[in-house]
């Protein structure tokens, strides 16, 4: 970690170009740093606000390699990445936010074990690796249940509920072409809330304000901060982050997603990276989330995480997208979109521009990330409302 606190004009290496990248890039390049990503696709959306692209697949060992020579520091935005890679990197280059925690986080059979060897509370699991394994939790735990793949999961990907016969037959059936997964009880949610913890490497740490996100088909539609949360409850989630952040010894970012239940809090899983649920920061924060990142990679003095506003993010997804163009001027009265420069033709939001006869491709199309709206507000639900109206036509 020598090259620790990173100094203007440094080179800045991130694993993966998503929008994560390119908005963590956004605030690297304003803090005066060069920012290179590798990413498959060229052009991608960090490559796009950056100072370079390698075009490699993320499991690519040499492209890394060759990200990594050209970098001071090497960071990730994603956590389905090769922590192999990132091991093999770490032997050679500055990685600040190393593999350890990558390795736990790509893995629910590995994180679950974690948090649960560390006293967090979690919805009772089980592990499956076969239909017998199944079989047993679905006695032992009782229905309804939600069946998750171990690896490569988010925003629901890879997910299955099983609430009666026919569902937990075709999850025997998934189980037993092979794979790892947890089964886990389907919880009774009052609310979802997330909490980003960024740390830096001495153990210094700042939290953000809590955020109450709420779901569509698994994927974030909005989050609202203030959270709407006790007070109890809001200390209680403020604990939990800061406890896991430090046993995983966090140095970058972490969103630690909860569960608020009829039984308290309960934690659903963890992303060692800027999370979606804290764009609001980007604008609503002192610090956004995505300065914090860098300023905690980089060694330097966390910046303040103060709420300015209270605010609604709201996810533009691609079947947003036809409606975010004919309203353009009347979203920019109304607040702040912000844009990921994902390509409008093949990643449209919906059939009439894919021209793709499996169904499959347009629903992930029309869940694309595209961008993000941030409004101010302290009355969230008319304005959820309306814009869900104007965007969902
Ligand atoms: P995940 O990919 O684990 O974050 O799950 C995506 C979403 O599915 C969560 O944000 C919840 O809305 C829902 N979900 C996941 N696990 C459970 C559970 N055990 N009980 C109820 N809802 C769940």
């Amino acid at each position: 970690m020598s090259k620790l606190p990173l100094r203007p004009g440094s080179v800045i290496g991130i694993l993966g170009g998503g929008q994560l990248g390119r908005m963590t890039a956004m605030a690297a390049k304003a803090m005066g740093y060069k920012v290179l990503c590798l990413d498959p696709t060229p052009n991608s959306p960090c490559g796009q606000v950056c100072d370079g692209q390698v075009v490699g697949s993320l499991g690519d060992r040499e492209a890394a390699f060759h990200l990594a020579r050209q970098s001071d520091i090497v960071i990730y935005e994603f956590e389905n990445i090769d922590a192999a890679v990132v091991r093999a990197l770490e032997g050679e280059h500055c990685v600040p936010q190393g593999s350890n925690i990558l390795a736990i986080t790509q893995n629910r059979i590995l994180e679950k074990a974690h948090l649960a060897a560390h006293g967090v509370p979690l919805a009772p699991y089980r592990v499956v690796r076969s239909a017998a394994d199944l079989s047993h939790a679905v006695a032992e735990l009782g229905l309804p249940l939600v069946l998750k793949s171990a690896l490569g999961g988010y925003d629901g990907k890879g997910q299955l509920v099983l609430r009666g016969s026919a569902e937990v037959e075709a999850a025997l059936a998934q189980v037993a072409r092979g794979g790892e997964f947890v089964v886990e009880k389907f919880v009774e949610l009052h609310q979802e809330v997330s909490v980003i913890i960024a740390r830096r490497p001495g153990g210094e740490s700042a939290l953000f304000p809590i955020a109450e996100n709420r779901h569509c088909q698994n994927v974030l539609h909005t989050t609202i901060v203030p959270a709407r949360l006790s007070q109890d409850a809001s200390q209680q989630a403020l604990e939990l982050a800061t406890s896991i952040a430090h046993s995983l010894d966090l140095v970058g970012i972490l969103a630690v997603e909860m569960f608020v239940t009829p039984q308290g809090l309960l934690v659903n899983e963890l992303a060692p990276r800027p999370h979606n649920s804290g764009h609001f920061s980007f604008g609503a924060c002192y610090t956004s989330q995505f300065e914090q990142f860098v300023r905690a990679v980089a060694d330097l003095p966390l910046g303040g995480t103060d709420l300015l506003f209270p605010a609604v993010m709201f996810n533009i997804l691609g079947r947003h997208q036809r409606q975010v163009y004919a309203n353009w001027p009347l979203l920019q009265q109304k607040g702040k979109v912000h844009l990921y420069g994902k390509s409008s033709n093949a990643d449209a939001g919906d059939g009439s521009f894919c021209n793709a006869a499996d169904s499959l491709v347009v629903e992930a199309h029309s869940l694309r990330k595209m961008g993000h709206i941030l409004l101010r507000s302290s009355d969230p639900e008319p304005e959820i409302a309306w814009l869900s109206g104007l965007l969902e036509k």
